[in-house]
């Protein structure tokens, strides 16, 4: 095979600042490329690849979907969406799940249902309390309740209806919310993933939650990157002990299958009704397999709790060995969704790891993230710091 280049893709729109490498097989942690050179995957797809690649029991699985049914239509009663909303519910201690593809699609949702709750109650022009450094997507609602002017900088006019605070400061909110009769949830990330892994504090969530129960507002958690078992509990708000009212889910769902999740507890289970809201693929039988063998392979093979271990292992290992070079600002996160923050922009890294054999990401500028499968093992998380630690080094010394 010869050798590929960025220029191969000349019919493809260029969003995207691509890596120029083109990957064809994966196996576990570790896929190849149309040249036969290997990386170890660090990235997962972006938090999505939750059993690695090509997953002995997930595979066979969906080939078996295949030959029964790929798609039939929201007309009918789907009973994959019956038995992978029954999971959710038990997972997550809330009460029923809508179905879609993608974690805008989620999000948007949430943001219906935010607007309709307040409706429904009289709000004629409600609001929703967003977050500085929040991603929620790139669709015009969710880019403008992200608040990274990057993301929605040239496509306005943006959505109006949000009021943005900063993070993990009560009084912040309460003073931005005051004297607001329009406000009806509050709309946040546990673990801000494209803002540079920034976690909220478990006392922050503890104290926000009390203000929703008295304010009769929403709170609605983007768990779409830090949900599904990523930091070692079924979705990372559970540290702290609280139950959302909404909940979208998306990326490690189906483990490389295209889904999308709003899971609902009873402030948010039946406001919307029928003929408010639908998606053509939405909860589709082979997408709805995929999160159904991806929960219970997840439980069958111990899966966050690898992720609570080899997810310690790893950030140790990198507070370690990356921690107390200069120029190294912090490393931050919880199981396997980690950063390492630079004093300095570093996206030339993603390219220098990927010549190395380390597929990463580096978000907010200046912070490497790592989000690879929850299958990772205590020997790769060590690997992925010996591949990354001389790289860094070099860097900063530049
Ligand atoms: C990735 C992401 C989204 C958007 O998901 P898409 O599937 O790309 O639409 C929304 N929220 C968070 C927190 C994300 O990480």
């Amino acid at each position: 095979m010869t050798a590929f280049v960025e220029a191969a893709s000349p019919h493809v729109m260029n969003t995207y600042g691509r890596v120029p490498i083109a990957l064809t097989r994966g196996q576990g942690c570790r896929v190849w490329d149309v040249n036969g050179k290997a990386y170890l995957d660090g990235l997962g797809g972006i938090a999505v690849n939750t059993l690695g690649h090509n997953h002995p029991k997930l595979v066979p699985a969906l080939q078996h979907q295949l030959t029964q049914l790929i798609h039939t239509s929201n007309y009918y009663h789907v009973p994959g969406q019956e038995a992978l909303a029954a999971k959710l519910v038990e997972l997550s201690g809330m009460q029923n799940v809508f179905f879609c593809n993608s974690g805008l699609e989620a999000n948007e949702a949430a943001i219906k249902i935010a607007r309709k709750f307040g409706v429904d109650k009289g709000i004629a022009k409600p609001e929703i309390v967003v977050y500085e450094k929040a991603f929620h997507g790139r669709s015009i609602a969710t880019m403008s309740a992200t608040g990274n002017p990057k993301i929605y900088s040239g496509f306005g006019p943006l959505v109006e209806g949000f009021v943005r605070v900063p993070v993990n400061d009560i009084a912040a909110i309460k003073q931005a919310t005051e004297g607001n009769p329009n406000v009806v949830a509050v709309f946040f990330e546990t673990i801000q993933g494209e803002g540079g892994i920034n976690p909220m504090r478990a006392d922050y969530l503890q104290q926000l939650r009390q203000l929703c129960d008295e304010r009769d507002w929403l709170m609605m958690i983007d768990e779409v990157q830090c949900g599904v078992g990523r930091t070692g509990q079924w979705f990372a708000h559970q540290w702290a002990g609280i139950v959302p009212d909404v909940m979208p889910l998306a990326k490690g769902l189906g483990s490389g299958m295209p889904i999308g999740a709003v899971v609902a507890g009873p402030k948010a289970a039946t406001v919307l009704k029928p003929g408010n809201h639908g998606s053509t693929f939405g909860g589709n039988p082979l997408a709805m397999r995929a999160g159904i063998e991806t929960l219970r392979i997840m439980e069958e093979d111990g899966l966050l709790a690898n992720a609570a271990t080899v997810g310690a292992h790893l950030k140790a290992t990198l507070e370690r060995e990356l921690g107390l070079l200069p120029g190294v600002k912090e490393v931050r996160g919880q199981g396997l969704m980690l950063g390492v923050e630079l004093d300095r922009p570093c996206g030339v890294l993603i390219e220098r790891a990927a010549g190395a054999g380390l597929l990463l990401s580096v978000t907010a500028d200046s912070v490497i993230r790592l989000v690879p499968p929850l299958i990772l093992t205590v020997a790769e998380a060590d690997e992925i710091v010996a591949l990354l630690k001389p790289l860094v080094q070099a860097f900063l010394a530049e």
